[in-house]
C-alpha cells in the first residue's frame, strides 16, 4: 500500500509567515517545510506506506522515500527505510504512482537495465554439472595453472 495525503500545519504559520524554517516530527524523523506569506496554512505531504518486512503502517516524508523508473522496460518503483524495523523495502507500483509520489516531493531516479543483458551470448548453456566440475578443477592448484596457462598463450 502507498497513499499520499496533505495534511494540513496550522500551527506553521507563525514561523513561516517569519520565513523560518518549519520542523515538523514524523516517525522520529523531521521535514523541512517550504516558507511561505501566501496561504494561511501550510500543507506537508505524508506519504503512508506499509512495511513488507514487519507489516507496519509507516507515515514517511517525501525526503524518506525514492522513486524510479526502468527506462528500457518502463517498471516503476519506489523504496524506503521502514522507522519500525529498519528494512530497506522496494515495492513495485504504477508510473502514475510515481507522478503521484513526485507531485508530492518524492525524488524520482531514471534507470537502465544493465547492458549485460543485451550482449548476445555464445555457446552451450551453462549447466549445474558444469558449475560443480568447475568447482573441483578449483580445488587443483596444478589444473588452475594449467588452465591460466592455456588462457595466456
Ligand atoms: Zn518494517
Amino acid at each position: 500500500m502507498c497513499s499520499v495525503e496533505a495534511v494540513e500545519c496550522s500551527k506553521s504559520l507563525s514561523r513561516s509567515a517569519r520565513g523560518e524554517r518549519t520542523k515538523f516530527g514524523h516517525a522520529g524523523h523531521s521535514t523541512h517545510l517550504c516558507h511561505t506569506r501566501a496561504v494561511d496554512f501550510v500543507y506537508m505531504a505524508k506519504i503512508l506506506v506499509t512495511c513488507s518486512s514487519c507489516n507496519e503502517d509507516i507515515p514517511l516524508a517525501p525526503e524518506q522515500v525514492c522513486s524510479r523508473i526502468c527506462t528500457n522496460n518502463g517498471q516503476a518503483e519506489y523504496r524506503f527505510t521502514c522507522t519500525s524495523c529498519d528494512v530497506i523495502v522496494l515495492k513495485s507500483t504504477t508510473s502514475r504512482m510515481v507522478e503521484t509520489l513526485e507531485a508530492a516531493g518524492v525524488e524520482v531516479e531514471m534507470w537502465n537495465l544493465p547492458a549485460e543483458l543485451f550482449e548476445h551470448r555464445q555457446g552451450p548453456t551453462l549447466t549445474h554439472e558444469d558449475l560443480l566440475d568447475f568447482h573441483i578443477q578449483l580445488s587443483d592448484d596444478t589444473e588452475v595453472a594449467e588452465a591460466i596457462e592455456q588462457l595466456v598463450n
